[in-house]
């Protein structure tokens, strides 16, 4: 449904990587590579594109403002009639918001003029009213008042022609604003990606039916709507599938015929992976990896037909944080989203003490807050398993901890990411 990536093997091959050990960001890069904007286009009134991205440079048809006009109340005058002492100048007219005045202003004339009328070509300067006294039909001005000053001029914020909001952008209400007072009353955004995921284990039962023994309720379709959700794409719950190569391949099938994206959890680990590699070298193109990073190890990535596959761990806390680090940017990047926004990273003292071992990136679930002093502070959720889903539903943030980082002692600082928009 999107337009044809180039194909996987090139890329890799022209990548040098391990498979077994991938850097969170070399992954990162090499999924970029494979990600262009949906292709389809829809036009939408400025209400209904909120909260969709642009897919056509807003450009202003007009100048903004329109006129030159006051930024105060007071008065238009020639700079050229103030003085070294007082002058008195003689109210011919006055100009407010929307009712320009269109009468001529001799020398040693003045107009009255509120905030936003429109400043007769003639006038080069605003006198504001504290700084004049209004005498009947005359108005009294000191000096040191500047040429030009208290003057919007036409075009000042936005010349005609000039993008107002770039393509790429996510519209929030400032954009629709800025869209209706130039008069634009449609938008040219991207369609909604569309986006369907199923959870693969014979294990899985689905909320609502009793669990027999061994068995265990399928919650990372859970956390992957509400993931999806917060995104805003269009999304397929497909449900589970059983461990079973024909289901299986009837799954992909269905879900590569009706989506841009395929998502499942479960079965790319050691053991399982053969089972699916397999499979999928059969429908598409697929890499498989170990991610040097904890939670979420096994990863695979590449395209069944024409669709983006992104096959995540079972655990439930490495399905959040794989679609965390590496699908939400690229379901961005897919929406037409540039730049893919960056979650905020900050430092944060570390008031817990935190194991690690080096080698790979860890991603510890925090709470971060702001202590006595109003600095940043974090601590984890407890204990770090990758089946314990509570450490997410805690947690705020991600405390990254790089590849080479041992140990943490209480007290030290530590880079935190925001869990903004997602979870
Ligand atoms: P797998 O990668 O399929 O070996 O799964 C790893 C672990 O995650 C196993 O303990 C699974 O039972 C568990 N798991 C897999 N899929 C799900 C799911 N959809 N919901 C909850 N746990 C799961
Ligand atoms: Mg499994």
């Amino acid at each position: 449904m999107s337009q044809s990536p180039p194909s996987l093997r090139d890329v890799s091959c022209a990548d040098d990587y391990d498979p077994n050990s991938m850097p969170v960001d070399q992954a990162r890069r090499l999924i970029a590579q494979f990600l262009a904007p949906v292709s389809g286009t829809e036009q939408l009134s400025v209400r209904a594109a909120l909260g969709r991205v642009l897919a056509r440079d807003v450009v202003s048809p007009v100048d903004v403002p329109a006129h030159d006009n006051s930024a105060m109340d007071g008065y238009a005058v020639r700079h050229s009639d103030l003085g070294a002492a007082e002058v008195t100048l003689k109210i011919v007219g006055t100009s407010f918001a929307g009712q320009p005045y269109n009468g001529s202003i001799g020398t040693g004339e003045c107009i009255r003029i509120m905030t936003g009328g429109v400043v007769p070509a003639s006038m080069d300067t605003i006198v504001m009213q504290e700084h004049a006294r209004a005498e009947g039909g005359r108005v009294v001005i000191g000096p040191g008042h500047r040429k030009g000053q208290n003057l919007r001029r036409a075009g000042e914020d936005l010349p005609k022609g000039g993008v107002a909001v770039a393509r790429g952008k996510l519209l929030a209400p400032a954009d629709i604003g800025l869209a209706a007072s130039l008069g634009i009353a449609e938008l040219i955004v991207y369609r909604r990606l569309r986006v369907a995921f199923f959870s693969t284990g014979d294990e899985l039962v689905s909320i609502g039916a009793p669990l027999s023994e061994g068995q265990i309720y399928d919650s990372n379709r859970y956390t992957i709507y509400g993931m999806l959700s917060r995104l805003g794409v269009d999304f397929i719950d497909m449900g589970v599938v059983r461990d079973d190569p024909a289901l299986l391949e009837q799954a992909f099938e269905q879900a590569a015929g009706m989506a841009d994206v395929i998502i499942t959890s479960g079965g790319v680990s050691v053991g399982e992976a053969d089972f699916i590699k397999d499979l999928l070298n059969k429908l598409g193109e697929v890499l498989f990896w170990k991610i040097a990073m904890k939670p979420g190890r096994p990863l695979a990535y590449g395209r069944v037909g024409s669709a983006h596959f992104f096959g995540l761990p079972g655990n439930p806390v490495s399905v959040m944080v794989t679609f965390y680090q590496f699908v939400r940017d690229a379901l961005y990047a897919l929406m037409g989203r540039d730049p893919v926004p960056l979650l905020p990273v900050l430092k944060a003292t570390c008031t817990s003490t935190l194991k690690k071992a080096p080698g790979r990136t860890e991603f510890q679930r925090g709470i971060l807050s702001r202590n006595a002093n109003g600095q940043w502070a974090v601590q984890v959720t407890g204990e770090q398993g990758s089946g314990i889903l509570r450490s997410m539903s805690e947690a705020n943030c991600f405390i990254i901890l790089p590849t080479a980082q041992g140990n943490v002692e209480a007290g030290a600082l530590v880079d935190v990411q925001v869990m903004e928009g997602v979870v």
